[in-house]
């Protein structure tokens, strides 16, 4: 097994809408294991094959109870309301409260091509939303309200600078 480098803000790839799996071969399931590997070394509770560059419609899960797979994965039904601290591997370091519906329904296959219905609340259900969303090319922060994004992209504007941008602005700030 190896593990992958996880895409972070501002790369394109995140941007992306994955495609779904047609054909679970050998490729398929090695990068399965390959996306554990690198969800439990990060560590995360969950990973999707877009922050890995991968364009299949592909996320693993590990909530404490040992890794899962979802493949094209969909959720179908939500309901409920649930405020938790939310955080992406792709965004890192960062955390917000974010409110998702707290029950969902979660359809797709395993990775023996069988069928999944899974019902979800609470932690797990918001990984399923998380996951989903990163599927579909969307980021937590879009998940923010308006307050929170403009604190978010002050954030990840500063970071984006380049080393030496970095240092005059501190200099500016007279920060040292
Ligand atoms: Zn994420």
């Amino acid at each position: 097994m190896a593990t992958y480098s996880i895409r972070t803000y501002g790369d394109p790839v995140l941007r992306q809408v994955a495609a779904d799996v047609e054909n679970i071969d050998g490729s398929v399931q090695r990068l399965i294991d390959d996306m554990v590997e690198t969800m439990h070394e990060a560590p995360g509770v969950g990973l999707a094959a877009t922050q890995v560059g991968v364009q299949k419609r592909i996320f693993v899960y590990d909530v404490g109870e040992g890794p899962s797979v979802v493949l094209n994965g969909r959720i179908t039904e939500s309901s409920g309301e649930w405020v938790y601290e939310e955080g992406c591997l792709s965004v890192p370091g960062l955390y917000w409260p974010i409110k998702r519906p707290n029950q969902v329904l979660l359809e797709g296959i395993d990775r023996d091509g069988n069928e999944l219905k899974i019902e979800a609340s609470e932690l797990l259900g918001r990984v399923f939303q998380h996951e989903t969303d990163h599927l579909d090319g969307i980021l937590l922060i879009e998940r923010l309200d308006p307050d929170q994004y403009k604190e978010a992209m002050k954030i990840l504007r500063s970071r984006s600078l380049n080393p030496d941008q970095e240092k005059a602005k501190r200099k500016l700030l007279g920060r040292g």
